[in-house]
């Protein structure tokens, strides 16, 4: 069978930016989009913020709006996940059929990781990933619920904000010994920490959850509450499930794609099968800045985005690096943030600006380098935060903790 066209596999923001890029590197051929949730294309940061909050309608949250694939002249497969595909014959399966591609773009994205602990399918036990996990979420996020949260990560330590903005008593739990610990270091997830009590969160991090309670038989069973390690229970109505996700990698093994941790992609996002590119959560990319080389996969909005964007310009023949910085954001309450940086660990936070007046640049350090940075309510830094990434030279530390310091001057007088 031969043909012209591109199929996506993923009708997420990877997919979707896939059909985008492919388009504006001038690919006239047909592009498919193939999605096995039955909704046009939508970003998930807002599943834990505003959508979470009652503030947006599924609407707000959608990539694609309408007209977007007549815009982009994509033909849309949802609600159709595809079952197989095969490399050599260049088809996927979707249903019984056998739909003929010339290039294939991969981006079925990452599922929540559903512990195996007594208790947990049981009703009011959530884990949040779609739309539908957040709708039905939301609902039970009422004035007086008990939530437990567990896991005290990024989407943990959002879902804990929202829930406590719509009313509800909220227990934060999780390892370490403060919120979102490995990625942001003690003195920057002491502050979130800080923050959530502030708003009345009980944060309860150390002992590990062994099990979810139940109350009531047969079809009144639900969770009532979680289990610990220490033996003691935390009663909750809401149990919400926030323990990282796993990539979707299944599709791509099967057809016999090199996968480790990921897709194994070179620097252009081109996988083992010379006509085959992925991008988004399921990426693992031989990003050319990378230090000692290192591969990266990141679960991260910004990633997604551009990633598809450029594995669909590739798709398309454009043939270029992906170079950008593993980028992310989060809101919780009224404090937002922006990081960028390598997933590899620092040994050294240097602060610019105090944690107590809730503004601060916290530069994350290895070996005197800077390898990322969160700004947290403070704007328009994050792309000099970046500048001093990818310079990967020690920096001057007095520099860069003097607010006197105009960032924008950063890299001229903080690079040694
Ligand atoms: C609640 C929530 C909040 C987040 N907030 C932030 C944030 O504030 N900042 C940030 O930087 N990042 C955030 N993220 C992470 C970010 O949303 C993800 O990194 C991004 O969605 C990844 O996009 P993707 O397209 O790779 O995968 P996905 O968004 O997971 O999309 C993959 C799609 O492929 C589909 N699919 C899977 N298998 C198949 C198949 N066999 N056939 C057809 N379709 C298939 C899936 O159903 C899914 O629709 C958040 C994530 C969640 C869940």
């Amino acid at each position: 069978m031969s043909s012209d066209e591109i199929v996506i596999v993923g009708g997420g923001l990877a997919g979707a930016k896939a059909a985008e890029g492919a388009r504006e590197a001038g690919w006239e051929g047909p592009i498919r989009l193939v999605g096995s949730e039955p909704y046009l294309p939508y970003e998930r940061p807002p599943l834990s913020k505003g959508l979470l909050l009652g503030d947006d309608g599924p609407q707000a949250a959608l990539t694609a709006k309408d007209g977007w694939s007549r815009t982009f002249d994509v033909r849309l497969e949802l609600g159709a996940p595809v079952t197989a595909i095969d490399l050599a014959a260049h088809t996927v399966r979707i249903d019984s059929a056998d739909l003929p591609y010339a290039r294939l773009v991969l981006a079925t994205g990452a599922e929540p990781i559903r512990p195996d602990l007594p208790g947990a399918d049981l009703p009011g036990v959530f884990t949040l990933r779609s739309l539908d996990d957040a709708l039905a979420l939301r609902d039970r996020l009422v004035p007086g619920a008990r939530v437990a949260v567990v896991g005290a990560s990024w989407i943990g330590t959002e879902v804990a904000a929202v829930a406590r903005q719509r009313g509800a008593e909220v227990v934060l739990l999780g390892r370490g010994s403060v919120p979102l610990e490995k990625v942001l270091g003690p003195e920057v997830g002491g502050f979130y920490g800080s923050v959530h009590a502030s708003h009345g969160v009980e944060v309860r991090l150390g002992p590990d959850v062994v099990g979810i309670e139940r109350s009531g038989e047969g079809d009144d069973a639900r969770a009532a509450g979680v289990r610990l390690s220490d033996g003691s229970v935390v009663e909750a109505d809401v149990v919400v499930l926030g323990l990282g996700v796993r990539p979707s990698l299944s599709l791509a093994k099967a057809a016999g794609l090199a996968v480790e941790d990921g897709v194994l992609a070179d620097a252009t996002l081109r996988t083992s099968d010379r006509d085959a590119w992925v991008a988004g959560d399921i990426a693992s990319h031989a990003h050319p800045s990378a230090p000692g080389g290192r591969r990266v996969r990141v679960e991260h909005w910004g990633n997604a985005l551009n990633q598809g964007l450029a594995a669909g310009a590739n798709a398309a023949g454009a043939d270029r690096p992906y170079e950008l910085l593993p980028y992310f954001f989060s809101d919780q309450y009224d404090v937002g943030m922006e990081y960028s940086g390598w997933p590899f660990g620092f040994d050294e936070t240097l602060l610019r600006g105090s944690l107590e007046d809730g503004e601060f640049v916290a530069f994350q350090l290895r070996d005197g380098v800077v390898v990322g940075g969160a700004n947290v309510n403070v704007w328009d830094v994050n792309e000099h935060v970046q500048t001093l990434i990818r310079a990967a030279r020690p920096v001057r530390r007095e520099i860069l903790a003097d607010p006197s310091v105009d960032p924008a001057d950063w890299p001229r007088l903080a690079l040694a």
